[in-house]
Formats: C-alpha cells, structure tokens, sequence
C-alpha cells in the first residue's frame, strides 16, 4: 500500500490519500495541542505511541462487536484505514465528572456519574466545539434520526468495554470522545482513540494519566501514555520489518 497525496493535516494527525480510494493512511504526529489549538507542544514518542495505543483498542472494540475504520499498522507511527465520509460531531461519555461539565454545571471534579452521560458536539475550532443536541443534528442535517441512535448505542458499547479493559489495569475510564463516520452504508467508528481523547486516573490514586497533563502542565505527558499503555500490555517495541 503505498502513500500518495496529502488530503488533510489536523493538530495531531496528517491523513494521505493510498493507491486504493477506499482507504487512507494516517501519520500520528508529534505535535500536542489544547485548547482549540492556542496551546502547542512537539513530544517526543507521542506520535509512535498513539499510533500503537489506537491500533490495540481499535482491535479490542472490534473484538467487542464495535465496527471501526481500522485495517492495520504500517509503520511506527502510520496505520491503514478505511476511508470514511465524517459526521461532524463528537460523542463524548462522562463516567465521572472532569473538564468541561465541571465548567459548565458547576459540579466538583471527580463525582461518579450514574448513569454516565451523554453529550454531542459539533466539531468546529473557530466555535469551540460548541455543544448540541439531537434536534440540532436533526435540523442541520449533520446526521439522520437513526445514526443519532447508532451513534449513541455505539458510543456506550465503546464504554461498556474500554471501562473493564481499563479497571483491569488499575485505571478509571473518566470520559472519552469519539467519532463516526459513514462506510459503504455503514456507520464505522472513526478517528482515533487514545489519551489525547480520554481521561485516565489511576484507580487508587486517581492520578491523571492522559492529555489533562499536558493541558495542566503537570509534565510527563508521554511518559504518562507509556505507562498506560503499557499497564494494558500494548506492544510498544519497534515493529519488525517484515510486517
Ligand atoms: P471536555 O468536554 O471535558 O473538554 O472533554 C471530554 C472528553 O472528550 C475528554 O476526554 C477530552 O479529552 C475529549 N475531547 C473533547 N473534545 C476533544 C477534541 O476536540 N479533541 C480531542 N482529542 N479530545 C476531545
């Protein structure tokens, strides 16, 4: 599968057009940023890390009966993709309360949410990502009634197994986003899934585990998604030649 043409380069990923048109190749960057981008940070590893971490829980929810876009790892920090035309919003799920709910509601950080909640929001910097709801999804026709559904049902599939992945590793699954898209009629889960998008504590200490440190500036960002990755037994060794 060779890598041609650039078709996108976001804040952390930079997606190349392949020989074949249903799918694409995805380079993992090093870059890091937060806050819509006002805050950056080139680190070391961060790029090569991701990449393995997403390839790892990609196969466990598709294990776990959540379809994904993953096809497999090309190189350290690449991996193949189906193609997928994106919804313009993200689904995130909260398990205990952090970040923007706390900002918004209010509520102290680190209360359990039961039953977890579920939020969209529209995928837009120069907005901030505001948050919506089914109706606006509806009315601007960013998804249909029965992927709104699909999209919820999926997302706390993801939850439903990423939670017993994590707690067997000695971590909490605060919240995550994630994002769908459409594939050959079907609604495939997009995009990546690693501690840039999530929050980790520690189970006992609650420490943070995932990109709060980066926002934070509490330090040892990679060093944090090393350990995460490794309490989980991702395979973070250079990948053999003959791959
Ligand atoms: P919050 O709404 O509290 O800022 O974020 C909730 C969860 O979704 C956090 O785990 C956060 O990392 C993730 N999240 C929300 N928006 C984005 C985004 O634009 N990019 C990434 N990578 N993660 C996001």
């Amino acid at each position: 599968m060779k890598k041609q043409a650039e078709l996108y380069s976001g804040k952390a990923k930079t997606v190349y057009a392949t020989d074949d048109p249903n799918q694409l190749i995805m380079h993992f960057r090093n870059d890091t940023s937060a806050f819509d981008g006002e805050k950056v940070a080139q680190l070391e590893r961060k790029g090569m890390v991701n990449n393995k971490f997403n390839a790892f829980i990609m196969q466990k929810l598709e294990a776990g009966g959540v379809p994904t876009h993953f096809e497999k790892l090309m190189t350290e920090d690449e991996s193949l993709f189906k193609k997928l035309d994106m919804l313009p919003v993200e689904c995130v799920v909260r398990n205990i309360s952090a970040g923007s709910l706390c900002r918004r509601l209010g509520i102290e950080e680190g209360m359990d949410l039961e039953p977890p909640t579920f939020e969209f929001f529209l995928k837009n910097d120069q907005l901030h990502d505001p948050m919506i709801n089914d109706s606006h999804i509806l009315t601007f026709k960013w998804a249909t009634q029965d992927e709104i559904a699909q999209m919820k049902a999926l997302t706390f599939k993801v939850n439903d197994i990423l939670k017993a992945l994590f707690a067997d590793a000695g971590m909490l699954l605060v919240d995550y986003k994630v994002e769908f898209g459409r594939y050959q009629g079907s609604l495939l889960l997009g995009d990546e899934f690693s501690p840039d998008g999530c929050r980790l504590w520690d189970a006992e200490t609650r420490k943070k585990l995932d990109k709060d440190r980066f926002r934070q500036g509490l330090g040892d960002v990679v060093e944090a998604y090393e350990e995460v990755a490794h309490r989980l037994g991702v395979n973070l060794e250079p990948i053999p030649d003959n791959i």
